[in-house]
C-alpha cells in the first residue's frame, strides 16, 4: 500500500502544548489495537478530537470512550471510528475518491475522513449539529469537506457515485437509495440490525456483479432516523 505523504502534526492549542503527543499516544494504542492502514493513523494523528467536544470533556478527548456532544448523540470511540474508516479503505492503493459520510454530529469523523478521501460529503438531520460541525471545522480549513442539512436515508445523489459510504447512525436495514449511490469497486460500512435483532458492523461492497455482505462485531451507535429536525 502506498503510503501517506508524511506531514508535520499541527501544534495544538487548547490542551496546553502536548496535545500533539497525547494524540501521538492514542496513535499507538490504536495500532496495537490492530488498526494497520497507515493513512488512517496519520488521520487519526492529525485531527485535534478534543476540539470538538465541550472544554469540560476535552481532558477524557484522547481515551478510548464515546463522548456527548449534544442533542442525545455521542462522538464515536476513537476505535471505533479508525476501525470504521480503515474496513471502508480496504484495498484502496492511495488516497479514496469521493466519500459520503451519513451522520455528521460534531465533525470529527468528516475531519478524519479529510485527509484518507478527495472529497467528503457529510449529511446531518439535526440543524443543531450541522451548524455545531460547521463552527468546529472552520478552523481546519478542509476545503475538501461538504457539510449538508438532510435526510441521510435518502443518501445524496449530488455526489454519487461514491468510492465509499460511511453510516455514524444504525438503521433495522441498510438504506437503498445507498446500495444505488455506491459506486462499482466502492464499499459501505455501518451499523446495522442484523438477524439476531442485535446492531452489528456490516461492510458491503459493490460488485459488476452484485454486493458481498459481510456482519462483523457487535457496536452499538445511535438510531438512524429519518426526516430533518
Ligand atoms: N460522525 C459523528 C458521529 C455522530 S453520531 C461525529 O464524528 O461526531 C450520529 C449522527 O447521525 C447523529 O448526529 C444523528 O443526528 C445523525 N443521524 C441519524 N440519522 C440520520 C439521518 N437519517 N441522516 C443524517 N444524519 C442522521
Amino acid at each position: 500500500m502506498r503510503q501517506p505523504p508524511s506531514q508535520a502534526l499541527p501544534v495544538s492549542s487548547g490542551l496546553g502544548l502536548d496535545s500533539s503527543a497525547v494524540r501521538a499516544r492514542m496513535v499507538g494504542k490504536l495500532a496495537e489495537q490492530g488498526v494497520q492502514d497507515a493513512w488512517v493513523l496519520q488521520a487519526m494523528g492529525r485531527v485535534e478530537r478534543h476540539r470538538f467536544v465541550e472544554t469540560a470533556l476535552a481532558g477524557q478527548a484522547y481515551e478510548d470512550t464515546s463522548l456527548p456532544i449534544g442533542l442525545g448523540q455521542t462522538i464515536s470511540k476513537p476505535n471505533v471510528v479508525a476501525r470504521m474508516i480503515e474496513l471502508l479503505r480496504q484495498d484502496a492503493p492511495g488516497k479514496l475518491g469521493r466519500v459520503l459520510e451519513i451522520g455528521t454530529g460534531c465533525g470529527y469523523q468528516a475531519a478524519v475522513l479529510s485527509h484518507v478521501a478527495t472529497e467528503v460529503y457529510s449529511i446531518e438531520r439535526l440543524r443543531g449539529l450541522h451548524e455545531k460541525a460547521k463552527k468546529n471545522l472552520l478552523p481546519f480549513r478542509l476545503p475538501n469537506v461538504h457539510l449538508i442539512l438532510g435526510d441521510g436515508m435518502l443518501g445524496f445523489p449530488k455526489g454519487a457515485p461514491y468510492a465509499g459510504i460511511i453510516s455514524a447512525a444504525g438503521g433495522e436495514d441498510v438504506p437503498v437509495a445507498w446500495l444505488d449511490q455506491l459506486a462499482v469497486g466502492g464499499r459501505l460500512v455501518a451499523p446495522t440490525v442484523t438477524a439476531s435483532g442485535q446492531q452489528a458492523l456490516v461492510v458491503i461492497h459493490k460488485t459488476a456483479t452484485g454486493f458481498d455482505r459481510q456482519v462483523l462485531e457487535a457496536v452499538h451507535f445511535v438510531p438512524l432516523k429519518s426526516g430533518v429536525a
